[in-house]
């Protein structure tokens, strides 16, 4: 058969078989070129685009990729793979396994949906000795964030139809205190549900709510605003270091075990528990970091009754010291 009638055969099976791989629509099928759509979900589509050099197939097919949803970076990246496949098959057809191949890419490597992002993340945000590992087949992204001697082990998740539904967090190993790993990863779901999910009162002058991306906005609260700040805060009472330099240190003192209050600042559990009981009561009682109101479970009571206790406190000291003083 001759070279010529080897092509008009391949094209004619082309044409035949492409519509029948799931997730493609055939566009054009001819000498001048093969068009075809891929799509696996509305953010994994692209186009994908053969073209034919003057002696195919005795070299390799000509591949052009285009999409609106997928990053070009990564487009360039799967042509370089593609133009790799095709060269292993020169002399051979080429134009359904380089079809395949771009199918297969995309159905192994869920996380092309956010090949920018994790670019991004890990440019801007990842440290020397933090870790980011992909994980393709299961479509999640484990991070291991350090500050000092702190870490946290995070596990995001990246469902199939993201950024339409948003990224699932769950945090594995780490040293920080309970209180505030629960917290971070308490307001990093909220973080990404946000992101999908318009709000109850909307504003009237905001333009219609557009579900985004989440991924970059999640490791951007988790590793700036959380496991890299607050190893390095000051208790706002004492100006020393919160969270004590050795992890380990914590459990034999609990007056420094770590309080969280309502405005993000942390405290020592004994430097809050004598701030809360010492005047002025007027008003509530205010952190002396960024003066907000302090708002914590354990310490609800009204500045009338802090005034009492006090008042009942300064009392008995003062018995006492006429005690001592007696006694002396
Ligand atoms: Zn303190
Ligand atoms: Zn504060």
């Amino acid at each position: 058969m001759s070279d010529a009638d080897a092509f008009e055969e391949e094209l004619a099976e082309a044409k035949a078989v492409i519509p029948t791989l799931e997730g493609f629509t055939l566009v054009t099928c001819v000498a001048a070129q093969v068009r075809a759509g891929y799509k696996k979900t509305d953010h994994k589509q692209l186009n994908v685009i053969l073209q034919f050099p003057a002696k195919y197939p005795h070299e390799r097919i000509v591949t052009e990729l285009t999409s609106k949803t997928l990053s070009e970076k990564l487009l360039r990246g799967l042509v370089k793979m593609c133009d790799e496949e095709a060269k292993k098959l020169v002399g051979q057809k080429q134009i359904l396994p380089v079809m395949n191949f771009v199918r297969e890419f995309v159905i192994n490597n869920p996380l092309c949906v956010c090949s920018e992002e994790i670019a991004s993340v890990k440019k801007d945000f990842i440290g020397e000795k933090d870790k980011m590992k992909l994980k393709q087949d299961t479509s999640h992204i484990l991070l291991k964030v350090v500050q000092e001697q702190y870490f946290m082990n995070l596990k995001i998740m990246v469902p199939d139809i993201y950024p339409l539904e948003q990224v699932a967090i769950e945090a594995s190993e780490s040293n920080f205190p309970n209180l505030l790993k629960v917290f971070f990863v308490g307001q990093a779901v909220e973080i990404a549900r946000k992101c999908v999910q318009p709000p109850l009162k909307p504003n009237k002058k905001d333009p219609p709510f557009k579900p985004r991306a989440s991924l970059r906005e999640v490791c951007e609260f988790l590793i700036k605003d959380c496991v890299k700040r607050y190893p390095l805060e000051n208790c706002p009472c004492c100006k020393d270091r919160v969270m004590l330099r050795d992890p380990e240190e914590v459990a034999k003192d609990p007056r420094k075990r770590v309080e969280r209050v309502y405005c993000g600042h942390l405290y020592h559990h004994g430097c809050l528990a004598k701030y809360m009981k010492t005047p002025p009561f007027k008003d509530g009682k205010f952190c002396p970091s960024c003066g907000k109101r302090i708002f914590h479970d354990k310490w609800k009571v009204t500045p009338e009754l802090a005034e009492a206790r006090w008042a009942h406190k300064q009392a008995r000291e003062r018995e006492l010291a006429e005690v001592t003083d007696f006694l002396s």
